[in-house]
């Protein structure tokens, strides 16, 4: 995620005009309020080749599928269970599962459990 490669075949996802294809979901997208063209996902991207392919074969992007593109993205934050300590310091799950936590998150952010990095991605535009 991090060095933006297709989530199916590991490439280099980016076009060779730089901009970065994606196929984003109503559950896997967050728009940033008060940033037009900004969003935040846990979904990686997928290259233009395979992007056929996912549409086709994956049962979750017949439900909801968009495919666009960025011009960047840059982690925000994690997406993962949240715990408490106990007077011990052992860490116990708080009950809060799938807690979109950001980076600027203090309170949450050291004891989270991540299992996906969350990505800001810019200045998204329809794919054509
Ligand atoms: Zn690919």
């Amino acid at each position: 995620m991090r060095r933006l490669w297709c989530q199916v075949c590991g490439s280099p996802a980016a076009d060779p005009n730089g901009r970065i294809p994606w196929i984003l979901t109503e559950t896997a997208i967050r728009w940033d309020p008060g940033w037009p063209g900004v969003a935040i996902t846990n979904a990686p991207p997928t290259c233009r080749t395979c992007i056929p392919g996912s549409l086709a074969a994956c049962p979750q992007l017949h439900k909801s599928a968009d495919v666009y593109t960025a011009s960047a993205a840059a982690p925000a934050g994690v997406l993962g269970d949240v715990h408490e300590p106990t007077p011990s310091g052992l860490m116990l799950p708080a009950g809060m599962h799938e807690v979109e936590v950001r980076f600027d998150n203090h309170r949450y952010l050291p004891s989270v459990l991540a299992h996906s990095l969350l990505v800001r991605v810019f200045d998204l535009q329809p794919a054509i």
